[in-house]
């Protein structure tokens, strides 16, 4: 028997470090935080334990405590006092994000991004103002010929485009478009350059697909569609190379960072983006993949430190160079 090779060797433990290919680093990691304007104190979300919506005079010390575990940078959601089927609130200078923003910025040094979309703000859940289409891109499922309701993709850029340029006034140090409209990073990094703020980079929600795993984030930020669903522009679980494809048109548009959203069920992608481009790879481990692990933890099946580890430095060896996850706190605290 020819035992030459023995890669056990490399696995004794003072030399396993020596050679390990991967590494996390809290500075690898971004905690997203939900402020909302409908209430004045804390409000746990029941299916991200350990996760909370704070109402805006609580941002601060929120990101406080993200601060303290190591993390530097944050992705702010708001949920709005008020919606409307425009999503006016989103771009209102005395919005729930613009005071949030405004209080962080100037009171840490954290790292701030912010979402840039209109689902929590529509009082409909979509990504953007509604339109009647007579057939094929629907919602709604009605009979053929009857007008059906679609998000208007060309009137949700100009809604994008202010929401942009007024997060980035009240401090916003990167804008995160995650809506999945055609031509939105291009909006967006023309109106930021518009308004002065060439500066401000764009990570796009590049490759995100319609999820069943973001099912524990609609009940934090009370952005669930009233009604159909978002597979009109949210792109197909089935779809490898169209990822590459959108990657390419937000590449073209300028954005500086390219997300995919979710994360473990899409490790494929992760890494073909990161083959096939020079771009910082994002990947989203998103509320499901959180909430499944918290769940089987909770009944005592799995070893909750140990696979939430595991789970995020499976996404950095896929490719990805940083990563949004609710386990930023805890994961932080044990690295
Ligand atoms: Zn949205």
């Amino acid at each position: 028997m020819d035992l030459t090779h023995r890669p056990r060797r490399l696995r004794q433990d003072r030399v396993r470090d020596l050679v390990s290919e991967t590494s996390l680093e809290p500075t690898d990691l971004i905690a997203p935080v939900f402020v909302d304007a409908t209430t004045d104190e804390r409000v746990p979300i029941e299916s991200m334990p350990g996760h909370e919506r704070v109402p805006v005079d609580d941002a601060v010390a929120r990101v406080e405590e993200v601060l303290e575990t190591g993390v530097e940078a944050v992705m702010l959601f708001g949920i709005p006092e008020s919606k409307d089927p425009e999503g006016t609130r989103a771009w209102a200078d005395d919005g729930v994000i613009q005071e949030a923003l405004r209080q962080i910025t100037s009171e840490t040094d954290a790292y701030v991004i912010t979402d840039v979309c209109l689902c929590e703000y529509t009082d409909h859940g979509h990504c953007g103002p509604l339109e009647e289409e007579l057939r094929g891109d629907a919602l709604a499922d009605g009979p053929a010929c009857e007008p059906t309701l679609t998000v208007d993709n060309d009137a949700t850029l100009g809604a994008l485009e202010k929401i942009a340029v007024s997060h980035a006034r009240a401090g916003a140090d990167m804008v995160a478009p995650s809506g999945m409209m055609d031509g939105m990073v291009g909006a967006i990094r023309s109106a930021l350059d518009g308004a002065g703020f060439e500066g401000v980079p764009i990570m796009s929600y590049a490759a995100k697909y319609e999820s069943a795993f973001y099912g524990p984030f609609r009940d934090a930020a009370d952005g669930a569609p009233s009604f159909g669903n978002r597979r009109h522009y949210q792109m197909d679980p089935a779809n490898a190379r169209e990822a590459l494809r959108e990657v390419r048109l937000d590449a073209e548009q300028g954005a500086d960072v390219m997300m995919v959203k979710p994360a473990l069920p899409y490790l494929d992608i992760v890494s073909a983006i990161r083959r096939e481009f020079d771009h910082p790879v994002a990947a989203y481990n998103v509320s499901g993949e959180y909430a499944m692990l918290h769940a089987a933890a909770e009944k005592g099946w799995l070893d909750l430190e140990a696979v939430a580890l595991e789970s995020l430095l499976s996404i950095k060896r896929a490719g990805a160079d940083l990563i949004l996850t609710y386990f930023a706190e805890d994961v932080a605290r044990q690295l």
